[in-house]
């Protein structure tokens, strides 16, 4: 390395020299820019990954047959199902229509059964929210997601575990946190009952 380091600085004190480096430098640069690619892709292509994978880092969430939960890994459990005020909120609802669940702000929302989006966006006080409609009248419902967060629009078909948005704090909310809901026949129902049936109970 020493003889074309002190000629390279021999080179560099004139002007010509000057440019003279800066081209070889340049070209070493793209050659083991070329050099490097391949080698990097392919060893990525042998182990079956795709770049995109390595994005997410939480693992999925936990599925039972079709069915999973709506956040990966540990969370807090919030208010419960019916009359629960919240201390300090004004504004939030006493009767509570669903299962309040947190793991943080920006956690990855996740569906908790395949379906078809009915709702993707502001959605009465729950803020950003998304809708599914699982059939046989049954829908769920995930409120409080942070603005410019959701992953799916209206019209699209999930499964369990299809990323939805960022648990947030928009709508009727106090403090980050997911607001779970489950209504079967238009009425909300407890989703308490209705997951530890499918073999994924809350707390
Ligand atoms: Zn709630």
């Amino acid at each position: 390395m020493g003889a074309p380091v002190v000629a390279a600085a021999a080179l560099a004190s004139t002007r010509t020299g000057r440019r003279i480096v800066i081209g070889l430098v340049a070209f070493v640069v793209l050659a083991v820019a070329f050099l490097l690619v391949p080698l990097m892709v392919v060893p990525l292509a042998v182990a079956g990954q795709s770049v995109t994978t390595t994005v997410e880092t939480r693992p999925a969430p936990v599925a039972n047959g079709d069915w999973g939960y709506p956040l990966a890994g540990g969370y807090t459990k919030g208010r419960g199902f019916g009359h629960n005020p919240v201390s300090g909120c004004s504004y939030c609802s006493t009767n509570h229509q669903g299962y309040d669940m947190a793991q943080g702000c920006g956690a990855t929302v996740y569906a908790a059964g395949p379906g078809e989006v009915i709702t993707a966006g502001t959605y009465q006080g729950y803020g950003n929210t998304v809708r599914i409609d699982h059939g046989d009248d049954i829908v769920t419902l995930y409120g409080h997601m942070q603005w410019n967060s959701l992953r799916v629009a209206v019209g699209d078909q999930v499964t369990a575990g299809t990323p939805l948005g960022a648990e947030g704090n928009t709508g009727k909310s106090f403090g980050c946190h997911l607001h779970f809901e489950l209504r079967e026949s238009g009425r909300s129902v407890d989703p308490q009952p209705f997951m530890a049936a499918l073999g994924l109970p809350l707390k």
